[in-house]
């Protein structure tokens, strides 16, 4: 049964078996083709909801065993895109990276995760959320031959994403999750077209929406930047307010280890928060008491019963036994802070 308290949740990926994809490689290519591949994606979700229902979490996801890449795997089912053709860009405003191209009218053909989505639901009878890219962070994973416009392609994406997202409701998914790094990048762009193409994707909905926006994976390039942006990590406060006015429902957050100041948090009252208590840049498995302590000063700034333990981010680089271990601990230390709040009601 989910607690009314506290429910723990995971941002999104979780390692994939080494007979689905190569261990510990963040965008490894599959191992399995054609109907293999089908099944062996299903056997991969099976083990996602079974480790995450064994450790205490409360909200399923498929631990992101459907994708490669949180961005591009969205992108492949789409016309309009060609992954023949590709261009050297700058991502994130942060690495290069090869991207395919937008050389016409993007749309979707049929629905990409759906089949997955139903799949998941019929495995757990726990609420279940389902993660999308957000529409900033499509058009900066792409070359843009075509619209030449960054608003203009993300308000294509916002449309097709909104459709997604319809059949993913009507598959019976509980969350709806839009990954929004770019975010934490592009603050003019956020203010300009980020938000509105965000509610746009989020449009009609009767699930509950989120949008996680966080300083990514522990990759080099993502550790490097973070080096620079100095003691205090401000970004929200730019994203926090105009997300607090909007129709999103729920905003995830990067917190334990970082340098975001928590009173950032208080931006975003009203709004559930999913709050990252268990780093993804470290192996280092935090305890239950780390763990309650960072949910504990953040109820400063938001509401118990709008707050959702979680993890910064994704963990699929992390070796299994490390990934697993992590769900433990959120889940103790989520537990540790619950009872807390039940002795304070007595
Ligand atoms: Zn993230």
């Amino acid at each position: 049964m989910t607690p009314a308290l506290l429910p723990t949740s995971i941002v999104g990926s979780l390692p994939k078996p080494s007979w689905l994809a190569e261990p510990e490689t963040l965008w490894s290519p599959w191992k399995l083709e054609g109907a293999a591949l089908i099944e062996g994606k299903q056997d991969a979700m099976r083990i996602a909801v079974q480790e995450q229902t064994r450790r205490g979490i409360d909200i399923i996801g498929d631990g992101e065993q459907t994708r490669q890449h949180f961005v591009t795997t969205f992108i492949e089912h789409l016309d309009g895109v060609d992954f023949a053709q590709r261009r050297t860009v700058r991502i994130r405003d942060r690495y290069d990276a090869s991207v395919p191209t937008v050389v016409g009218a993007v749309h979707r053909e049929r629905p990409v995760f759906v089949d997955d989505a139903a799949f998941l639901r019929a495995s757990t009878d726990r609420p279940i959320k389902w993660t999308l890219p957000g529409p900033m962070t499509m058009v900066d994973t792409l070359y843009d031959a075509h619209y030449r416009s960054r608003e203009k392609l993300a308000w294509e994406f916002a449309t097709i994403l909104n459709q997604e997202a319809r059949e993913l409701e009507a598959a019976g998914v509980d969350i709806i999750q839009f990954d929004e790094p770019a975010f934490n990048v592009f603050l003019d762009e956020v203010k300009d077209w980020g938000v509105a193409a965000l509610e746009r994707a989020c449009e009609g909905l009767r699930a509950e929406t989120a949008v996680h926006i966080c300083y990514g994976y522990g990759i080099k390039a993502n550790t490097d930047w973070k080096a620079t942006l100095g003691s205090q990590w401000r970004h929200y406060e730019e994203s926090f307010p105009l997300l607090q006015r909007s129709a999103v429902d729920i905003v995830s957050l990067e917190c334990h280890h970082s340098r975001v100041p928590l009173e950032l948090v208080e931006l975003v009252r009203g709004k559930k928060v999913m709050l990252g208590a268990i780093d993804v840049a470290d192996t280092t498995v935090e305890t239950p008491e780390e763990v309650a302590d960072t949910l504990r000063r953040a109820l400063a700034y938001v509401d118990a019963d709008k707050l959702v333990p979680s993890t910064n981010c994704g963990m699929a680089p992390f070796p299994r036994e490390v990934a697993l271990r992590k769900l433990s601990a959120l889940s103790a230390g989520a537990a540790i802070l619950r009872e807390e709040l039940a002795d304070a009601r007595v």
